[in-house]
């Protein structure tokens, strides 16, 4: 007889106790991983299409992992997060970065108008003291307020969250940028947008890959920006892989863009260079 799937049980399969074994060694590397030094931030150039200049970074958490070689953040982030050790993740990574851009302004590589973009999960947006850890971050490494953005992935936030508004709003005043990440995959983005203090949002890869040849997809991706626009936000986009791309999202009045076509991420050195020699 046919089985119905509410009847249906967890066979036992030997890849459950490997995948157990392989989180529990994950969780464990991870603790120490962060007192070990093991963390670091790459750089993608964010860029301004008119003059395919670099007006800014996001930084993106790379660890360098014993006996693993480079792990990319997809692959240990859940596991940090479900851990609770997300949010000293992302305070040392701040620390990080804003060492790296005062290092950058010190040597006259970019100007005060230069940009670091740092990710952050609702986890932190939830903890009462974070928008005050920013703001220690930031006159311990003595910058502006204005050489920070956080982005947000919308899909864990939520606009009727007094903690998130306590801390967004507390950014907000102090001068930190925050954008809403991968924005038109979500649900409720509309929603975000008119009812969250975000200064912008980003909008997501997937709204991108078609548009040099798909007039639907060109559609799409207007309606997204316009909606954008009608909220007095920016906008950047990311996922920019194709000098096509390249051209049509300049032709359709982007402004600012990220992606493969122009930089992969790369370490602190990796970006200086590149601000050196240019794109
Ligand atoms: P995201 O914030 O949407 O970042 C963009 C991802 O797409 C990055 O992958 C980047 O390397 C990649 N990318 C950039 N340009 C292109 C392109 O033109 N084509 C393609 N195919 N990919 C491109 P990555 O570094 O593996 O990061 C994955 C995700 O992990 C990020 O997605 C972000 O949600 C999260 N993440 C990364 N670093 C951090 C961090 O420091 N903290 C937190 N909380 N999350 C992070
Ligand atoms: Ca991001
Ligand atoms: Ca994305
Ligand atoms: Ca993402």
């Amino acid at each position: 007889a046919k089985r119905s799937s509410v009847e249906k049980v967890v066979e036992f399969e030997p890849f459950m106790l490997f995948e157990r074994r392989e989180k529990a060694d994950m969780l464990a590397d991870l603790r120490q991983a962060l007192g070990a030094g093991q963390f670091f931030p790459a750089y993608q150039a964010v860029i301004c299409l008119e003059d395919e200049s670099i007006i800014g970074a996001e930084a993106l958490v790379r660890w360098q992992r014993t006996g693993h070689g480079l792990v990319r953040p997809d692959q240990f982030l859940p596991t940090a997060e479900e851990s609770g050790m997300i949010g000293e993740l992302t305070e040392y990574l701040l620390d990080r970065v804003l060492e790296d851009v005062k290092m950058w302004r010190t040597a006259g590589l970019v100007t005060n108008a230069f940009k670091v973009h740092l990710n952050v999960t609702s986890r932190e947006l939830h903890d009462l003291r974070f928008a005050d850890a920013v703001l220690a971050a930031l006159r311990h490494h003595d910058l502006p307020a204005s050489v920070l953005c956080l982005e947000i992935t919308e899909n864990r936030l939520m606009s009727g969250d007094n903690l998130h508004r306590y801390t967004l709003l507390a950014l907000q005043k102090m001068g930190v940028e925050v954008f809403i990440d991968d924005f038109g995959t979500g649900y409720s983005s509309i929603s975000y947008l008119r009812q969250l203090p975000v200064a912008g949002a980003k909008i997501d890869k997937s709204l991108v890959d078609g548009i040099a040849g798909d007039s639907t997809q060109e559609s799409f991706l207007r309606a997204i920006s316009d909606l954008i626009a009608a909220c007095n936000l920016k906008c950047i986009v990311e996922g920019v892989e194709t000098a096509g791309q390249s051209a049509k999202l300049k032709a359709m009045g982007f402004t600012t863009v990220q992606g493969f076509y122009y930089a992969h991420p790369v370490d602190s050195a990796g970006f200086s260079e590149l601000l050196i020699q240019g794109l």
